[in-house]
């Protein structure tokens, strides 16, 4: 079974003491790629350099928008460079805007979100867009720079808005992935959600070390358990684990431009 895991933190310190052995569990469950992304300068830097030597993984590089209050002068710069020159990077981000957390101020996580919109263009790459309780805004955001600039391939990662938001959101050209969240019992209304969105459009991950999935809640999650995520889409779409995972992985193959290994 192919399954790519579009959105992964490995280089987070739960992962320093074992990441061989984490990787090793993914291919044996049927991963064929990660996709580990950053959040900041050093965790963008780490993500190029564990994406460097292991072949299994691709990385994303931004400041996403809970840590663009802590960015120093500078670090947007590098990662525009990085951006340009590092043949792992698959995508920009992870970047969008974030009302739960409330960790920076609105309209300087809206600047940040509009400059990943950019560079991304720019380079003709995906940008992995993080959203929370920011649904309307980050729509906003959207319909905006794509009325003035044209449109922008992305991703909305661990979806969790409502049926409006992933309609809209589909109808701007981006793609829903859907995290371990949609396993948890309450959320009925997510797993509907995820039974609609488009089978073109649809991507699974992670987001490990967090969100872990039932039925291994709990554990630090990693990216094994996505097949835990996608088995349970697939019975809410009807379709079996073979032909979930044979869309997200060709879905996620186009999107990131990966080539099959
Ligand atoms: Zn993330």
């Amino acid at each position: 079974m192919p399954w790519i895991d579009t959105h992964a933190h490995l280089q987070e310190h739960r992962f320093a003491a074992d990441l061989p052995a984490v990787l090793a569990r993914a291919t044996e469950a049927g991963v064929e790629r990660i996709i580990t992304i950053g959040i900041d300068l050093p965790t963008s830097r780490s993500a190029v350099q564990l994406a460097a030597q292991y072949p299994l993984l691709a990385s994303a590089v931004g400041i996403q928008p809970n840590h663009v209050s802590e960015a120093e002068p500078g670090d947007w710069d590098a990662i525009v460079t990085l951006a340009e020159t590092d043949p792992t990077i698959v995508a920009i981000g992870e970047t969008g805007l974030d009302r739960y957390w409330d960790r920076s101020p609105f309209p300087l996580q809206e600047e940040y979100f509009r400059r990943h919109l950019a560079l991304a263009r720019r380079l003709g790459k995906p940008v992995i867009i993080h959203c929370r309780e920011a649904e309307a805004d980050t729509v906003r955001v959207l319909r905006e720079t794509i009325a003035a600039d044209g449109p922008v391939a992305g991703v909305m990662h661990s979806f969790s808005g409502d049926a409006a938001t992933a309609e809209q959101c589909v109808q701007l050209g981006l793609l829903i992935s859907c995290a371990g969240m949609v396993t948890f019992p309450s959320n009925t209304a997510l797993r509907e959600i995820a039974a609609a969105v488009p089978a073109d459009r649809l991507l699974i991950e992670t987001d490990c070390p967090y969100l872990t999935p039932v039925p291994v809640r709990g554990q630090r999650n990693e990216p094994a358990f996505v097949a835990h995520t996608a088995k349970l889409l697939a019975s809410v779409r009807g379709i079996s684990p073979e032909e979930l995972g044979h869309l997200t992985t060709a879905n996620a193959r186009r999107l990131f431009a990966l080539s099959a290994n």
